[in-house]
C-alpha cells in the first residue's frame, strides 16, 4: 500500500533539487487536477534539454530532482503558475541526516554574533520518527551549537525549512518568487497579431501569463517590407513559443491588399483599413483552428492609429472579441518588460513595419465609418481576403 511504501527508503530522492509551489491552481477547485498535469508538462518542457534532471509531481507540489543551479532556475522563472521556488537538499528521513544539511545551510550563510534563525518544519508524513515541533527543537539546537546563531520565531534572518512528506525529505533556505499566473494553455487559446514591434510580443507575454496559449499572425508586405522583418518575427515568435506546447504562426502576404487599399482610399485612412482587413484575415484564420479570441499589442493613446474612436472603428470589422493587454500600459513599463523577457533586443532591430507603407505624415485620429465603408466598397476587398488566406503560410515552432 501507499502507507507501506512511506517507509521504504530507496525511492526517496537525495541530493541537490528544487521544490516548485502552486500558485492560484488551487482556486480553480474541480480542474485543479488537469491544470496540475498542464502545469508538470509545462516545467517539464522547460527543462528538456536538461537531461540530468527529472520532474516529480507529488500532492500540491512539483519537485525537480538532481540538480537546482541557476540554469534551472532561470528556465523555471518563465514558467506560469509557480508562486515560489527553492532549492533543496533531498535527503533520508532521518532525522540525522536532515539536522546534518540544516547545519550545512546555517554553516553556509554569512551571518555573525547578531544573527537569529528559525526552523520552519512540516510533515505530512504522520508516522515520521518526530513531530514537527520536535523537528523544529532537535535541529534548532543543533544549529545554535554548531554557530552560535540565536533563535528568533519572528522576525528570523535565516530560516530554515524542513518538510518530512511520504517518498520524499528535504531540507531548504532560500524563496524564490516564481512567475505567478496559470498554466499556459489552462485559459484557453488568442490569435495574437504579432508584429515586429516592442508591443505586441509583450502583449503575448501577458496572456501567456493568464493562462492563453496563442497562435501569431503576422502581416507581411514583402516585397516592401524586407525578408527580415519576417525573420525578426519568427525570432519574437520562437520566445514566446519556448513558453507553451506548440507555437503556431501565421504569415499572411499582404502587399497586394495594401496596394489595391491605397488606390480605393485617400491615404489618411489607410492605416485604419489595413487594420480593418488583418482583423478580417486573422478572424478567418482563427475561426479555421477553433480559436475564440483576437489580440493586439495596442495602446491607447500612443499614436494616431491608436486612439479611442480609432479602435471603436477597427472593432467593428470584427466578430471575435479583440483583447488588449497593454492598453493601460506606460511605453516605459512595456519596454522594460519586453527586456525582462528578453524580446526587447529582438523588437528594437531595425525593420519596415507593413503599416507604414503609403501612409502619411499625419493619419486620422478620428475616423468616420461612413467614409471607410464608401472606400470598402470601391474594390472587392473579400476576394483579397480570401486570397490571402488561402496563401497563408504556417510555420510551426
Ligand atoms: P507593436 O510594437 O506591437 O508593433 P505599436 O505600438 O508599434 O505596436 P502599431 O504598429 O500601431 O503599434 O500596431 C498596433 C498593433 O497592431 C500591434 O501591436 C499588433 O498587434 C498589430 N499589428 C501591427 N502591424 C502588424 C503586422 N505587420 N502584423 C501583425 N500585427 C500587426
Ligand atoms: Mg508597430
Amino acid at each position: 500500500s501507499f502507507l507501506k511504501r512511506s517507509y521504504q527508503t530507496e525511492d526517496i530522492y537525495e541530493g541537490a533539487g528544487v521544490a516548485l509551489r502552486i500558485g492560484e491552481l488551487y482556486l480553480k477547485g474541480g480542474n485543479r487536477h488537469i491544470f496540475q498535469k498542464m502545469l508538470v508538462d509545462n516545467v517539464k518542457r522547460s527543462l528538456k534539454e536538461r537531461e540530468d534532471v527529472r520532474v516529480v509531481p507529488s500532492k500540491g507540489r512539483i519537485f525537480v530532482v538532481g540538480s537546482s543551479d541557476d540554469d534551472i532556475l532561470y528556465r523555471l522563472r518563465w514558467v506560469f503558475g509557480i508562486s515560489s521556488v527553492s532549492p533543496v537538499i533531498f535527503c533520508k528521513k532521518d532525522i540525522a541526516e536532515i539536522t546534518a544539511h540544516a547545519v550545512s545551510f546555517a554553516k553556509q550563510y554569512p551571518g555573525n554574533e547578531k544573527t537569529v534563525f528559525r526552523i520552519s518544519a512540516r510533515r505530512s508524513d504522520k508516522h515520521f520518527s518526530h513531530t514537527s515541533s520536535e523537528i523544529g527543537i532537535e535541529v534548532g539546537s543543533a544549529v545554535n551549537v554548531a554557530t552560535g546563531y540565536g533563535v528568533n520565531l519572528e522576525d528570523p534572518d535565516l530560516n530554515i525549512g524542513v518538510e518530512v512528506g511520504h517518498t520524499w525529505c528535504f531540507v531548504w533556505t532560500e524563496k524564490l518568487k516564481g512567475s505567478g499566473g496559470l498554466p499556459v494553455g489552462s485559459s484557453g487559446r488568442m490569435a495574437l497579431l504579432l508584429s515586429g514591434g516592442i508591443d505586441s510580443p509583450v502583449a503575448g507575454h501577458l496572456l501567456q501569463k493568464r493562462g492563453i496559449a496563442l497562435t501569431g499572425v503576422y502581416f507581411h508586405a514583402f516585397p516592401y517590407t524586407p525578408d527580415g522583418s519576417k525573420l525578426k518575427v519568427i525570432d519574437l515568435a520562437k520566445v514566446l513559443a519556448k513558453r507553451q506546447k506548440r507555437f503556431r504562426l501565421y504569415v499572411v502576404q499582404f502587399a497586394q491588399m495594401q496596394e489595391a487599399m491605397q488606390e480605393a482610399a485617400t491615404s489618411d485612412y489607410l492605416v485604419l483599413m489595413y487594420r480593418r482587413a488583418m482583423i478580417r484575415i486573422a478572424e478567418r484564420l482563427a475561426q479555421k483552428d477553433g480559436i475564440k479570441a483576437l489580440a493586439t499589442g495596442e495602446n491607447l493613446g500612443q499614436v494616431a492609429s491608436q486612439t479611442l474612436e480609432n479602435m471603436a472603428l477597427v472593432e467593428d470589422a470584427a466578430e471575435l472579441p479583440i483583447f488588449r493587454p497593454l492598453l493601460t500600459m506606460d511605453k516605459i513599463e512595456t519596454m522594460d518588460l519586453a527586456k525582462e523577457i528578453g524580446t526587447y533586443d529582438i523588437s528594437i532591430l531595425p525593420f519596415e513595419d507593413c503599416c507604414t507603407l503609403f501612409v502619411p505624415e499625419h493619419p486620422q485620429t478620428k475616423g468616420s465609418l461612413k467614409v471607410i465603408k464608401r472606400y470598402e466598397k470601391r474594390r472587392d476587398f473579400e476576394d483579397f481576403i480570401e486570397k490571402a488566406v488561402a496563401s497563408v503560410e504556417v510555420i510551426e515552432l
